[in-house]
């Protein structure tokens, strides 16, 4: 007989949609959870068509699959944390938003939390207007976590966000219409490029990040907010957890090497570089 010890390691889920050059998406995502001590594992809610140069093509997975993948897994392998990410565009994203609504109902005691991709860089859509609703009115009332950028947090809120001081106000309407939600707004776009991390009942505090010259900037977004979750899989406080999650961003991206010809991946790894550089 086999005799194994139970793994201790923290299983981390992400529903997220599938970038080939695994910049962003899914597999990045299992890159990140892998480098910072995670099991990794994933829901595909969209193949893209999709390399350093761009998006090309959405392709969104059937919402029976999404279902039906969610269910089998969680039966065998129940996570610590889920992250969520690009759920689709096209006429099968309601019911794609729908199966992930219905699955987190059943999971809110773990921490979740939501990377609300609504564009690609190159922009191109990545949610369109109707799962954009559909979000609001089902994901987000079930995840702990939502981490937007600029302008995701100002097509959430509904309010003008251009500049870190416009931030907090965009933040504490999220909280208003979601009471539960701990809001992190990274500014990742901003010339100093801090993020915002406003949690329930609490003052919010900027959290400090230094501008890293590269073109290396795929998903960070994606990087950002797994590992927000594996540290939340992991018991981290909330803010340790969000500053957990920039500085390990700040270093894939200082560490970055030119991979692709136009926006190229982190170095999602870049704590296990060999010491002797
Ligand atoms: N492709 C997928 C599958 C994604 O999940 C995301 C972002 O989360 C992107 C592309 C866009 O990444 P970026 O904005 O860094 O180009």
């Amino acid at each position: 007989m086999v005799v194994q010890k139970m793994a201790e390691i923290p299983l981390v889920l992400t529903i997220a949609g599938f970038d080939p050059s695994s910049g962003a998406g899914a597999t990045a995502d299992l890159k990140t959870i892998s480098a910072l001590g995670g099991y990794g594992v994933a829901c595909l809610t969209a193949l893209t068509v999709q390399s350093s140069l761009g998006v090309f093509r959405v392709h969104t997975i059937d919402a029976g699959v999404v279902r039906e993948t969610l269910a089998r897994l969680v039966e065998d392998m129940p996570p610590a944390a889920i992250k969520i990410g690009m759920l689709g565009t096209g006429p099968r994203t309601g019911e794609v938003v729908e199966a992930v609504a219905e699955f987190l109902e059943g999971w809110r005691s773990v921490p979740s939390v939501l990377d609300p991709v609504l564009r690609s860089s190159s922009g191109v859509d990545l949610l369109d207007s109707d799962g954009f609703s559909m979000v609001k009115e089902r994901i987000l009332p079930l995840v702990g976590w939502v981490t937007p950028n600029l302008a995701e947090a100002a097509l959430l809120s509904g309010r003008r966000v251009e500049a870190a001081g416009d931030i907090p106000a965009a933040a504490a309407e999220l909280q208003r219409q979601f009471a539960a939600l701990n809001v992190v707004v990274t500014g990742g776009h901003l010339g100093k490029p801090d993020d915002y991390f406003l949690a329930p009942g609490s003052a919010g505090v900027w959290v400090e990040g230094e501008r890293v010259e590269t073109r290396s900037t795929h998903g960070t977004g994606c990087a950002f907010s797994t590992a927000l979750a594996v540290s939340l899989a992991k018991g981290a406080g909330a803010e340790e957890a969000v500053r957990a999650a920039k500085a390990y961003v700040t270093g894939a991206l200082k560490n970055a090497p030119a991979i692709g010809k136009g926006r190229g991946p982190l170095a999602h790894f870049w704590r296990l570089k060999d010491s002797s550089e």
